[in-house]
């Protein structure tokens, strides 16, 4: 897919929602805060313990690009969090609201990330002001071209110092600039492709770069939902098959997410909330039809076949039992946590719940499946392409046929002794088909993104069962990432 439709769009309304915390930390200290409450259960030196926490820089840009005849300045970042491991990672948000507490933020957030799904990065963010919807597409490439010179020219997009990659705002269409403008400064760089993820098919990219987040998502509800102790703390049973989800925000990662668990797990999607209200049908939406009416609609009113509620946020306060909040920071806050219904919150978002909410929630006993978790399926891909940058081929090029090789003579030999025997067996023939296929790209992709799933699940809840004094999810992913930075700075001689 090209086109905004692979945006994770940034509306004005939304940031609006986000910006409107009075009485409420910012994000980067509430980023912190539960950084902290981590920390103090932790055995770290102090010294490390700052290092780890603070942002190692932030690089604020102002250029000018000449459009419709005059000069328009713009104003962006990259902020690099933690170089224990390099290149750093991390996407590039265009939002209007987009300020450097943010960058900084999500830079923090993209550092324990990594660690927890071992990723080999350090954590890194950037972001541009603008709104994307005002300007077309040539525009549009003339302002991100110009962005990625002032951010290459200065190392803070390299292959092997700083990889960006898609956020809100941002597709594959965006990373193709990216990278082309990268190879064009850098004209003997073998490995220029890798100095950006989230790139089309043809320009570098991997199978199911565009999906992974969602599908990542959808394979951390999986695992969850393998865990009988985990179900029991949410108060759920069975399996996600007629669970009542409510997604916030159908972008790229809420489109992917809602779809597979209505089409592959049988959940029942009740509630979409996007920047002009929320459609409600307790009967389940069509996620597909609701996603082709916001591409040709611009929102979500007007969608004939549901309810539509013009507050939506209150959406997200209906009875439920997943809520997957998949757009901005901040949206569920000291102003409505008390009345969130939902067993469990899956945050698809970077930061949805800010600290104060969170405790709230945890003492309502509402099970959250972390950010720097539940959201890591798109860095995970994002890593596997970077390694296939690097590598110059395409995953499976080289043992798909053999494989397949392999399993026709098996096959053979299993025939060879049915007839044998007198033709007793009678091998099915989807199941011959199914076997005997090598694996491609796209499969090895979903294979790998799957694991790592499954592994930083099992991380986290062993931390969260085994310890009596940490008693949510969120808190056992921070010692499990802080517990790998710090090890990578020891290792250092820090
Ligand atoms: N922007 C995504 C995130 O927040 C992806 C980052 C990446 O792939 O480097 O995790």
């Amino acid at each position: 897919m090209a086109g905004p439709s692979d945006f994770e769009r940034a509306t004005t309304k939304e940031v609006r929602m986000s910006a409107a915390l009075p009485n409420e930390p910012t994000f980067r200290e509430s980023v912190d805060l539960m950084y902290n409450r981590a920390v103090a259960l932790m055995d770290l030196p102090p010294g490390l313990e700052e290092k780890i926490r603070v942002c190692n820089a932030t690089y604020t840009v102002r250029f000018g690009v000449r459009l419709r005849g005059q000069i328009q300045t713009f104003v962006g970042y990259r902020s690099v969090h933690s170089e224990h491991m390099e290149p750093v990672k991390g996407g590039i948000r265009f939002a209007s609201a987009v300020n450097q507490d943010e960058v900084e933020a999500l830079a923090a957030l993209m550092t324990y990330k990594c660690a927890l799904v071992e990723a080999p990065f350090g954590g890194s963010k950037g972001g541009l002001c603008i709104d994307p919807r005002q300007y077309d597409e040539h525009e549009m490439e003339m302002i991100t071209r110009r962005f990625a010179y002032e951010l290459s020219k200065r190392d803070l997009i390299h292959p092997a110092q700083n990889v960006p990659a898609p956020d809100m705002g941002t597709g594959e269409r965006e990373m193709a600039w990216i990278a082309d403008q990268y190879a064009r400064m850098n004209t003997t760089d073998i490995n220029a492709r890798a100095c950006v993820t989230g790139k089309p098919l043809n320009a570098g990219g991997i199978a199911g770069r565009v999906e992974a987040t969602g599908r990542g998502v959808q394979y951390a509800l999986r695992e969850f939902f393998r865990h009988e102790e985990d179900k029991a703390a949410a108060g759920l049973t069975g399996t996600l098959d007629g669970k009542r989800v409510i997604v916030q925000g159908l972008g790229n990662v809420g489109y992917h997410a809602a779809k597979f668990l209505q089409n592959e797990d049988g959940a029942i999607i009740t509630g979409i909330i996007e920047h002009d209200g929320a459609l409600f049908s307790p009967d389940g939406l069509d996620v597909e039809a609701v996603r082709e009416w916001i591409v040709k609609h611009g929102g979500v009113s007007g969608y004939p076949a549901a309810n539509h509620v013009s507050d939506g946020a209150t959406v997200m306060e209906e009875d439920c039992d997943i809520l997957i909040p998949a757009a901005l920071e901040g949206v569920i806050n000291l102003s409505n946590a008390d009345r969130i219904k939902a067993n469990l919150i899956i945050e698809a978002a970077n930061g949805p719940v800010t600290a104060g909410a969170d405790d709230i929630l945890r003492e309502k006993g509402v099970v959250i499946i972390p950010d720097m978790y539940a959201n890591a399926g798109g860095v995970t891909v994002s890593y596997f392409e970077w390694v296939k940058n690097l590598s110059h081929i395409r995953f499976g090029r080289m043992q798909r046929r053999q494989e397949e090789a392999r399993h026709e003579l098996v096959l053979t030999e299993l025939e060879r002794l049915d007839e044998a025997m007198g033709d007793k067996w009678n091998l099915d023939a989807r199941f011959k088909d199914r076997y005997l296929r090598g694996a491609d790209e796209l499969e090895l992709v979903r294979s790998g993104l799957d694991d790592t799933m499954r592994i930083a699940y099992q991380s986290m809840r062993e931390v969260w069962h085994n310890r009596d004094d940490v008693t949510d999810l969120r808190t056992a992913a921070y010692i499990v990432a802080i517990d790998k930075v710090a090890k990578s700075y020891r290792a250092k001689g820090l």
